[in-house]
């Protein structure tokens, strides 16, 4: 927790790293569960509010220690409700957040590196150069800022506005594996921010070594990026798929923890024009996927400035998602949502048949 500029911040801490802070401040331990109280179910940003803690107590931690939050150094909301901020970490970097609400449910979608390594052709933060691991406070921090932002201290039990989270902003969460999982930790401890493990999807390209140990000791929702269907193309799009070809991923998803016909993995599959948009390919999808409960998620491309490809057509699209739909699986197609500040989360989705068949209808 040392930190060279000033007093850590206690925003972010886990309950090990909190129980030795308190220890070094020869604090009572029973002091660390009402600290985590103040911290993570009320959302405290003022030791002075902590009104159950002594005085003393109080003015000791404020002395040592902030319990700031990544800054916001933009805040955007699209006019569909779509919101984004980016966020500005202690030593500059920034990464993007977005909040997707709907009529059940709010996603705010974390991102666990600033930038990405894996260079996804399709994917705009692979053509940013600086790289690094989030830290757990950081990653914490993220969902912090956003109940800070949503005005939702102390965790309120119904109506929340955040209820579910997904790994897919930028970088790639099973490449910092150990700051993702402690963060989800703290995410779903029941006496703090209390976000189930139901609630929170981790998507990956495909670190296929660190997938089962993601759902055995996380046990959180899976979503695969595939959006190939042959190596060949896969190699292309996302070169990781070199390292760990598409029946490999496959075989991890057919074993993973926790998984079954009500917990279904998430493959998500961007659309792009003349590139992996066939009828074929629909159907060599559905064939690939026998065996594991999974469902479909059919992205359409989000252009960037300079971005090699296009979008498939709404009619291509249609095409695709009834083949899948056909097959038995759901096959949503997410709706475009925050173009306007564009927003770039994986997850600009909104729910199921209804989306199908509005993309299906004639223009
Ligand atoms: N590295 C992880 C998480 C970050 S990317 C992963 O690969 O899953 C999360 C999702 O963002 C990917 O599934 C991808 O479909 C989506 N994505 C990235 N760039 C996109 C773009 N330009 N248009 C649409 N979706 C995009």
């Amino acid at each position: 927790m040392s930190n060279a500029d000033g007093p850590a911040s206690l925003a972010g801490i886990g309950r090990e790293g909190l129980a030795a802070e308190l220890a070094r401040l020869g604090a009572a331990p029973f002091r660390a569960r009402q600290l985590w109280h103040w911290i993570y179910h009320r959302g405290a940003t003022d030791f002075a509010a902590m009104t159950s803690l002594a005085k003393g107590f109080r003015d000791e931690l404020a002395e040592a220690y902030t319990l700031s939050r990544p800054e916001v150094s933009r805040a955007l909301v699209s006019a569909d409700g779509t919101r984004k901020w980016l966020l500005r970490f202690g030593d500059g970097h920034e990464a993007e957040m977005v909040h997707i609400p709907e009529e059940d449910r709010g996603t705010l979608c974390v991102s666990s590196q600033v930038g990405c390594t894996l260079n996804c052709t399709f994917c705009h933060t692979g053509t940013q150069r600086l790289v690094r691991n989030l830290t757990v406070a950081e990653i914490v921090g993220q969902i912090m800022a956003a109940r800070d932002a949503l005005g939702e201290w102390p965790s309120p039990p119904e109506g929340r506005q955040l209820t579910n989270i997904v790994l897919m902003g930028m970088g790639e969460p099973l490449y910092n594996y150990d700051n993702v999982a402690a963060a989800m930790k703290i995410v779903m401890d029941p006496e703090g921010l209390a976000i189930s493990r139901r609630k929170i999807t981790l998507s990956t390209a495909g670190v296929v070594p660190m997938i089962a140990r993601c759902g055995a000791e996380i046990g959180v929702n899976l979503a695969i990026s595939l959006h190939a269907v042959t190596d060949e193309l896969r190699d292309r799009l996302v070169p990781l798929n070199r390292k760990y070809p598409i029946a490999e991923l496959l075989d991890a998803c057919r074993t993973y923890p926790g998984s079954s016909n009500a917990r279904r993995i998430t493959f998500e599959y961007v659309m792009l024009k003349g590139v992996n948009d066939s009828p074929a390919e629909a159907r060599e999808l559905v064939r690939l996927l026998r065996g594991i409960p999974a469902k479909v998620n059919l992205i359409p491309f989000n252009p960037w400035p300079g971005s090699p490809y296009e979008c498939s057509s709404d009619a291509a699209i249609a095409a695709f998602s009834d083949i899948v739909f056909a097959a038995g699986y759901s096959a949503p197609v997410r709706t475009p949502r925050g173009r306007d500040i564009l927003a770039a989360c994986g997850q600009l989705k909104s729910e199921s048949v209804r989306a199908r068949r509005a993309v299906a209808a004639p223009a």
